[in-house]
């Protein structure tokens, strides 16, 4: 266990960053080029919906076990494992159908069963709410909390074969709307079956139990999938081609790193095998081999910025920050990505050299400011603060990172701490008092409950 939480951290702190590690596994992975991949795959049916884009966030989940939920309003939980075993854009995008269908018949948690064993997992909840709460308004935070419980539990729910056929209708509707073809849905429900068959049992959290499969159910999606005009609709080859690169580096990035190397062995010179190696080869500290597959990527796309990225991650983190920025610096130019920007800022910083530090303040306030779930942006903003000699705002900074974690007894000392330094009625003075009072209160609601 120890061993793992090692190597996450070792790595984690980049370009995949992870924002909770709770005691069961669910971690969330943040990637900048999954999330804007999930946001556009899931674009068309999240408006097929009828709901807002800008609402409705996919996130990932390393949990190998394949599975969806929702849970937390309208988020849409995908497991990395269900991504793994995804064959193509369009199965993913079944699932996500079907998942936003749960969201419109607004179904909740029926097992009580399952209530009593996810009592355990709380992080989850505690980061949503908590960045929920650093966003502004306490009571929107502690509405997330309550429903964000309800995401850490999403694993052990089961929905009932009525709630299931009315997500399978729903999910057929914004397919059909959204101008994609059902045969990734079927293909993914038939996987499914095949693979619980073949174990006999139904895995403990997988998506058959949480989905109840019947051949029942895949035969009146057929028939109303084969008669819609898009079923034979192919799958658009460069959001495919996306697909096959969130994959591989997902695959790279959770899977051990012999394991990643099987699947995507030397001889295979595809891009998503280049991906995939390259993380494995990271994973496993070959910095020289990791840096090779990164520039077979470059070169055949030198300017995409993901694999800028990546040879940006890869150098800071074999101990290589100068030689990082450049690379760094591009793909931030081309994506004004927060995520992107937090892994420059990082980089800059671990130069130690005085003359990167303005630079390093302004990619990283940009980055706290376009992604309010991203408590390592807000770290590295406390380090440049301090190296500064700003000891106020480093503690102001502490204070928002300590707050997104749910930690507020923590956040509220250093939002005291900063108060005694700024200077009364300016914003960052202003931010602090909402931070040291929002969790204030949460400390003295968590004493009253005692
Ligand atoms: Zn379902």
């Amino acid at each position: 266990m120890t061993g793992r939480c090692l190597r996450f951290l070792a790595i984690l702190l980049a370009s995949f960053a992870l924002l909770a590690r709770p005691a069961l596994a669910q971690q969330i992975l943040r990637d900048a080029e999954t999330e804007a991949f999930m946001a556009d795959m899931s674009g068309p049916l999240v408006k097929a919906a009828g709901m807002e884009p800008r609402n409705v966030q996919v996130f990932v989940i390393n949990d190998p076990e394949i599975n969806a939920f929702v849970a937390g309003g309208q988020y849409v939980w995908v497991h990395s494992g269900l991504i793994a075993q995804a064959d193509n854009v369009n199965q993913l995008q079944g699932v996500v159908a079907h998942e936003l269908g749960h969201i419109e018949g607004g179904h909740i948690i029926r097992s009580a069963e399952g209530m009593k064993e996810a009592t355990g997992i709380t992080l989850l909840s505690l980061v949503l709410g908590a960045a929920a709460i650093a966003a502004g308004g306490a009571e929107a935070g502690m509405g997330i909390l309550g429903a964000g419980q309800q995401a850490a539990m999403g694993k052990f729910l089961a929905f009932s074969r009525a709630q299931e056929s009315s997500a399978d209708l729903a999910g057929a509707r914004y397919l059909s709307k959204a101008g994609v073809s059902g045969k990734g849905s079927l293909e993914f429900f038939k996987k499914l079956q095949n693979l619980e068959y073949r174990l006999a049992i139904p895995q403990e959290d997988s998506y058959g139990r949480t989905h109840p499969l019947s051949g029942e159910r895949i035969n009146v999606l057929r028939e109303v999938y084969t008669v819609d005009p898009a079923w034979d609709k192919p799958v658009d080859p460069p959001l495919e081609a996306r697909f096959e690169r969130i994959k591989a580096k997902l695959i790279g990035f959770v899977s051990e790193p012999t394991q990643t190397l099987r699947k995507y062995p030397e001889s295979d010179q595809t891009i998503p095998a280049h991906y995939a190696r390259a993380y494995a080869w990271h994973k496993s500290a070959y910095p020289q081999k990791a840096l090779a597959e990164a520039d077979a990527l470059l070169a055949a796309m030198p300017h995409d910025p993901y694999f800028l990225e990546l040879k940006g991650q890869i150098l800071l983190e074999s101990g290589k920050p100068a030689d990082a920025i450049a690379p760094l610096r591009e793909a931030v130019k081309l994506t004004n990505q927060p995520l992107i920007s937090t892994l420059l800022g990082h980089a800059l910083i671990a130069t130690e050299d005085d003359a990167n530090f303005a630079e390093a303040e302004q990619v990283l306030r940009n980055a706290v400011a376009r992604d309010r779930e991203n408590p390592f942006a807000w770290y590295q903003l406390g380090v440049v603060y301090e190296r500064r000699g700003d000891t106020a705002r480093a503690a102001l900074a502490t204070a928002e990172r300590y707050s997104m974690m749910g930690q507020d007894a923590m956040a509220m000392r250093s939002a005291d701490a900063a108060l005694q330094g700024l200077k009364p009625g300016t914003v960052d003075y202003l931010r602090a008092q909402d931070i040291a009072m929002v969790s204030r209160a949460a400390v003295e609601q968590q004493r009253k409950k005692k």
